[in-house]
């Protein structure tokens, strides 16, 4: 029998109803809630005092006229509670943030990586959480999810890092490990994630929608807590390319971010470019990351234009693979080289024009170099805003198992 897996399923998901519509509307009363999720006010007033009590909403302020004749409460997503925070391992820095339910950075803070093996970014990840947990505490914040993210492909049932070239990692069962080092610094209990940095990165873009994110003036302080911000749904298919020292990209589709069957849907910057073309950190030749990841735009008389036309291909793949509303592109290679983005961006634009197709929106990352960091915060909102049923992933671990026996 699942009748009580579905009835906590369906639950779950008229919770995840009313948030969404909260964040979309913020202000909606009770009432308005019922008419436009749908659900009996019975069941909307019993889950938002739920919702309430477990500090993802909060009540009062002046009553709104809720449009059915009566004054009422307006309930707002509660941003003066719980942060979520995102940790990106890069190939040479480890960042740190903590944002609001709405996607404002509340903290940020940003290292040299000092030692590359697992056991040493680990130790390094957890030591920073820990100072990020403290200054959190002073404000009256708590941690309610961490989400890390590394340069590699991870499999999301295991936690696996199946293979991160720039690392030098293949097979680093990373998850276990990191939940570990969180308790050990006084981070018990906490539910941690872990994604690739591009996959992470989109998930950013997508739930933080209308984010203008304000920092404090003096990184690692808490920022005021006023929060102007709104976030709703986004552009969909919707896909982030992340040019650092690897390429990869990160594809939300169906509302959901989309892995593929083993964690590697959007490695592209291993799609080969060029039949024997330059080695590639993966060991092949000819890959996109050979072309224009960071380090090789870096190089003393790298063609830059060259890397961008290469760039510019393999945004028209994406495109016609995915047909995108939007690709929003980040990494240094972008922040650093802007000609490089802008070049690729036109070379699209033409390709469309040429098709007598529309062409994707195309803009760069909203959150700059902290797009992974945050997107990493996003993961567990994009879970609990999105229920799966409890078996799905129990299903897809499986099927994983199936194919690597
Ligand atoms: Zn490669």
């Amino acid at each position: 029998m699942t009748t009580i897996g579905d009835q906590q399923l369906l639950k779950r998901m008229n919770r995840s109803v009313l948030l969404r519509l909260l964040r979309a509307q913020p202000g909606l009363s009770r009432a308005r809630l019922a008419a436009e999720s749908g659900l009996t006010k019975s069941t909307v007033s019993l889950l938002v005092r739920e919702l309430i009590d477990e500090d993802w909403l909060s009540e009062g302020g002046t009553a709104v006229a809720d449009g059915l004749g009566r004054p009422s409460t307006p309930l707002r997503i509660n941003v003066g509670v719980r942060a979520l925070m995102g940790v990106e391992i890069a190939v040479e820095t480890v960042r740190l943030v903590c944002v609001s339910l709405q996607g404002e950075v509340l903290y940020a803070d940003t290292h040299a990586l000092t030692d590359g093996s697992p056991a040493g970014v680990c130790a390094q990840v957890a030591r920073m959480a820990a100072a990020a947990n403290a200054q959190l505490k002073k404000g009256g914040l708590r941690v309610s999810s961490i989400g890390v993210c590394v340069p590699g492909a991870v499999d999301d049932c295991t936690g696996v890092v199946r293979f991160a070239p720039n690392l030098g990692w293949r097979n680093v069962s990373l998850l276990p490990a990191l939940e570990e080092a969180f308790a050990a610094v006084g981070l018990p209990g906490v539910t941690v994630q872990l994604q690739n940095d591009a996959d992470a990165a989109v998930l950013g873009e997508y739930e933080f929608v209308a984010s203008e994110y304000k920092l404090a003036a003096n990184e690692n302080k808490l920022a005021s807590n006023e929060n102007k911000l709104a976030s709703g749904e986004g552009e969909d298919p919707l896909i982030f390319v992340n040019c650092d020292v690897g390429v990869g990209a990160g594809v939300v589709l169906n509302d959901r971010l989309f892995t593929g069957a083993q964690g590697m849907a959007g490695e592209i910057g291993h799609t080969i470019l060029e039949l024997d073309g330059p080695l590639c950190s993966c060991g092949r030749r000819g890959c996109a990351e050979a072309f224009f990841g960071s380090r090789v735009l870096e190089r003393e008389g790298a063609d830059t234009q060259r890397a961008a036309a290469f760039f510019g291909v393999l945004l028209q793949n994406l495109w016609v693979t995915f047909n995108p509303r939007a690709i929003v592109l980040g990494g240094k290679a972008c922040a650093e080289h802007r000609g490089f983005a802008q070049a690729a961006f036109e070379s699209v634009k033409r390709h469309a024009d040429g098709a007598g197709m529309p062409a994707p929106a195309l803009r760069t990352a909203r959150y700059d170099e902290l797009a992974p960091a945050v997107g990493a915060a996003a993961l567990a909102l994009h879970e609990y805003l999105r229920p799966l049923q409890p078996d799905a992933k129990a299903r897809r671990a499986r099927a994983l198992a199936r194919a690597v026996a």
